[in-house]
């Protein structure tokens, strides 16, 4: 059986902390308007894991939601002293979704570019942008 690694994160103050193990789900980075609005930048990195396999460990009373209105089911959730993002339950997938830039160390897993079809003008190639 693989042993996958375990990865800590935590918010910019340090308030909101938490702990997954693998295996990861699904590692997207989302260009979405929403995921753009959200993150402020030109994609959010997101790694999904199951419930089971997250854990906080510190702060989660510090998380604030917003849930935007129904039907939508999307939303944010954050550090309430430092507004930075932090895990939230994602009902679309069935899965804890973690901004995996809070986590200094890598998954096991390959990140996914999706929502090809919806990019800012500015961003539209990463390999060209790393060149
Ligand atoms: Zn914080
Ligand atoms: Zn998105």
């Amino acid at each position: 059986m693989k042993i996958y690694n375990k990865l800590n994160g935590k918010c910019l103050c340090g308030k909101v902390a938490w702990e997954m193990t693998g295996p990861y789900e699904f590692f997207g980075m989302c260009q979405c308007s929403r995921c753009r609005k959200v993150t402020g930048t030109a994609f959010a990195s997101n790694l999904f894991v199951r419930s089971e396999n997250f854990f906080w460990a510190s702060g989660e009373d510090n998380v604030n939601e917003y849930l935007m209105d129904p039907p939508n089911t999307f939303g944010n959730s954050f550090c309430k002293n430092c507004g930075s993002r932090v895990p939230r339950f994602s009902s679309g997938r069935g899965a804890m979704m973690v901004p995996i830039g809070s986590t200094m160390d890598s998954p096991e897993i390959e990140p996914t570019l999706v929502c090809l079809g919806d990019h800012t003008d500015w961003f539209t190639d990463l390999e060209k942008l790393l060149r």
